[in-house]
């Protein structure tokens, strides 16, 4: 899943920067939903200083400010200074042991907004000796520790943009998010879990050959290029769909295989992550190929993803190196597509800030083919998308909400029964409508097409 690696630059001590109590300030959370687009930006300016986490509002300041706030408030923290509020950035803050007289207040993906009072919590924070060597990892996770100065938007969610979806998807997209079958998809994502697909182990490349024989079966030439993780001589699967009028225009869409646990040696069945991402390839596939694209459309499932993003980096590189990066139109990747820890179906949407308006069309599709609910995140970190937004190249991320919550990450307890197919179906229905969109796939034998008018009842006609 997402590894962060970054030099250990946060052992200065934090302690010299904070230390001036006051009981007349406070911090708060404000909930998000019920303040709406509209009166956020208001509400902002009431409160001064804030940080957006999707669905939450952080604020500190004067406390009978922050009580007179017309905002619904969630939570209310008294005698806290601002100076004593961190954000810290940590890989899997979810599962992260925070250090003594640390509390965190508010979270969102991998941000946590965390309370450090005294000067010994703010050095046990700033020395990051917190942060865990999640299991199995060869990646080492290290944080990042900010003093909380200024306004962030740190997470949004689409329903709080003030954007209206300006998408008007064809017939084409429609269909092919109706073709998407998420019980085929959880049969592959039982399959692929069946193995142990550890880079360094024996079985990863039995799944290789699974997923070999998966896209030649549609009739897709594949490759499988190598590439060495520490020694271990690892390899991508790659199958391409060469479009049939616009073959230079090049759309992407991958997922690592590859998997860990605490005990990766003997056990990393790794469903969630990320056997539900690559399933998720192979089900686009099997969806797109059938409706001939326009465009060119790769599909690959990458390996040594969670040694370093290696697979992802091999392929980006050998792409730029042979000067076909600016054919590239969009990648999309996904990375632990399944899971979700409660009945709102979120889905992240991360990429640059560069490429914000490349989840517009994103939004658009979940918002016209699917249940789920959408969050933006423009802070990208630790997934196969990383490699590509490093060279400037047009790539995002859908990856569910809860990823930083699910307890089976990386864990031999990472198992297909966890995972939903509503929330993987629907990832699925918003990545095949875009593609599909933008690919310029045409219809396929089969697809039942609305006539315009059938969902007003102002015609009972089918295509
Ligand atoms: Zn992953």
């Amino acid at each position: 899943m997402r590894i962060l690696i970054v030099a250990c630059s946060v052992g200065v001590s934090l302690a010299a920067a904070a230390l001036a109590q006051s009981p007349l300030q406070a911090c708060a959370t404000f909930d998000i939903d019920q303040i709406g687009a509209e009166r956020l930006g208001q509400t902002k300016s009431e409160l001064g200083q804030w940080l957006e986490l999707g669905d939450v509002l952080f604020a500190c300041g004067p406390t009978p400010d922050l009580l007179a706030a017309s905002a619904p408030r969630l939570r209310l923290w008294r005698s806290v200074d601002p100076s004593e509020i961190f954000l810290v950035r940590a890989a899997h803050p979810g599962n992260a042991a925070w250090p003594e007289g640390v509390a965190v207040l508010a979270r969102s993906g991998p941000h946590a907004v965390v309370h450090a009072a005294t000067a010994e919590a703010q050095d046990r924070l700033g020395q990051g000796q917190w942060h865990a060597h999640l299991n199995g990892d060869d990646g080492c996770q290290r944080s990042i520790v900010s003093p909380y100065s200024r306004s962030l938007v740190l997470a949004r969610q689409s329903a709080n943009s003030r954007r209206r979806g300006t998408t008007t998807f064809g017939l084409a997209a429609a269909a092919a998010a109706g073709a998407v079958d998420a019980q085929r998809w959880f049969a592959d994502v039982e399959t692929l879990a069946s193995w142990n697909r550890y880079t360094h182990g024996s079985q990863i490349d039995d799944a290789s050959a699974w997923l070999e024989a998966q896209f030649s079966g549609l009739g897709l030439p594949v490759t499988t290029p190598t590439f060495s993780v520490s020694g271990t001589i690892a390899n991508n699967v790659i199958a391409t769909w060469t479009g049939v009028t616009r073959p230079n225009d090049w759309y992407l869409v991958g997922a690592h295989y590859d998997s860990t646990s605490q005990n990766p040696g003997s056990s990393a069945p790794g469903a969630e992550d990320n056997a539900s991402g690559c399933a998720g390839v192979l089900e686009l596939a099997r969806v797109l190929v059938p409706r001939q694209p326009e465009a060119t459309i790769i599909f690959v499932c990458y390996s040594g993803e969670e040694q370093g993003l290696h697979g992802s980096e091999a392929h980006a590189g050998a792409i730029v190196t042979a000067g076909d990066a600016s054919k590239l139109q969009n990648i999309v990747t996904m990375d632990m597509i399944g899971y979700t820890g409660d009945a709102d179906l979120d889905v992240l949407l991360e990429t640059a800030a560069a490429f914000n308006s490349t989840l517009d069309v994103f939004e658009d599709a979940a918002a016209a083919f699917t249940s789920l609910r959408t969050v933006r995140s423009l802070n990208p970190f630790g997934s196969d998308h990383m490699p590509f937004l490093n060279r400037g190249l047009p790539a995002l991320l859908t990856i569910e909400n809860d990823w930083d919550s699910y307890p089976g990450y990386h864990s031999t307890t990472d198992l297909p029964a966890n995972l939903s197919q509503a929330m993987g179906g629907g990832i699925l229905q918003m990545n095949a409508a875009v593609l599909a969109e933008q690919a310029g796939a045409g219809t396929a034998s089969g697809d039942l097409l609305f006539a315009d008018g059938f969902e007003d009842g102002t015609t009972t006609s089918w295509n």
